[in-house]
């Protein structure tokens, strides 16, 4: 983890004048970095990590020099515990926040944090402890970690992000320092930041894949053109975007499901795009390829949820006629 990570130019600069701003505060509760997906959280808090561990931070950035900063660089640095979810069902679990006897050792060898906590930090200015995901806590976990943020030791700082804020437990998150991500818009958006539905991140990835960017635009004036007739041909065309999804790095090949989605959501961004120029019948296929996602998300099979939404979109297609 380098303390000089790039960060975009859509990345507000107010966001990272108020982390900066953070770094030296003698107060010690936990920040909670919020935004959508794919709007920087994740290299927001790594600035902050840096910032809290450092010896000599200026004005709130780490220098870069100090042997916190190079421990960090070479990944050896014993003052920071990472806690993501882990397991099958993807939940930060309580053997990650507390010793627990007779369960099994959290799947990533790592000590819970009060362990982490208990004595003070080795090479850095504080101990870190960065959450990712934080939404993921089980019930269990969040109350388990609500004691230790209420009288954390003096040297401790947590770090937390999340894209979901509305699914976290709200005594959780009444205790944090809420650090939104906010993104500036291009003056020029392309597609890809069309189909990104206006995440930088994800934009980046979609600049890098042409291949899928070119077949999403296909579809995209395959429907513009009033083809939406054939919406069940286009069903299996699109089932050979899902594959494109996958090799672009946007979900994981080995879950399908989660590559259905993510092709979802882009094409639900696409039409939104569209239906932002004046196209009616865009807003309505948008909101088609939105409960199309949620039925595959409910696990609907992708075909049975890809005709649904060819079909209200040809419906609506009448309508208007
Ligand atoms: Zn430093």
């Amino acid at each position: 983890m380098s303390s000089s990570l790039p960060v975009s130019d859509s990345l507000d600069p107010q966001v990272l004048e108020s982390a900066a701003g953070l770094v030296h505060r003698s107060a010690a509760a936990p920040v909670l970095i919020v935004g959508e997906e794919g709007f920087y959280q994740a290299r927001v808090a790594q600035l902050l990590v840096c910032g809290f561990l450092c010896l000599s931070p200026n004005e709130g950035t780490a220098c870069g020099e100090c042997r916190a900063c190079k421990s960090l660089e070479h990944e050896t640095c014993p003052d920071i515990l990472r806690v993501a979810p882990e397991g099958a069902g993807g939940r930060i679990r309580l053997q990650q926040i507390v010793p627990v006897q007779n369960s099994s050792e959290s799947s990533s060898g790592l000590p819970p944090i009060r362990s982490f906590l208990q004595a003070p930090p080795v090479i850095g200015r504080r101990k870190v402890v960065l959450m990712e995901r934080v939404e993921r806590l089980t019930p269990d976990s969040a109350n388990a970690l609500l004691r230790m943020i209420e009288e954390p030791p003096t040297h401790a700082r947590f770090v937390m992000w999340t894209t979901q804020l509305s699914q976290m437990l709200p005594t959780v998150r009444s205790r944090c320092l809420l650090l939104p991500c906010r993104i500036v818009a291009p003056e020029e958006a392309d597609d890809a930041w069309h189909l990104s539905g206006g995440s930088p991140e994800l934009a980046e990835k979609l600049r890098a894949a042409p291949e899928l960017r070119e077949a999403l635009n296909g579809f995209l004036e395959a429907v513009a053109a009033a083809k939406w007739r054939e919406g069940l041909r286009l069903t299996d065309e699109l089932g050979e975007i899902v594959s494109a999804v996958a090799d672009a790095g946007l979900a994981d090949a080995k879950n399908q499901r989660a590559c259905q989605g993510a092709l979802l959501q882009l094409l639900a961004n696409g039409l939104m795009a569209r239906a932002r120029e004046g196209d009616s019948r865009a807003l309505e296929l948008a909101e088609a390829a939105l409960r199309a996602h949620r039925l595959v998300d409910g696990n609907v099979r992708f075909e049975y949820a890809m005709d649904a939404m060819f079909l209200s979109g040809l419906r609506s297609s009448r309508a208007l006629r």
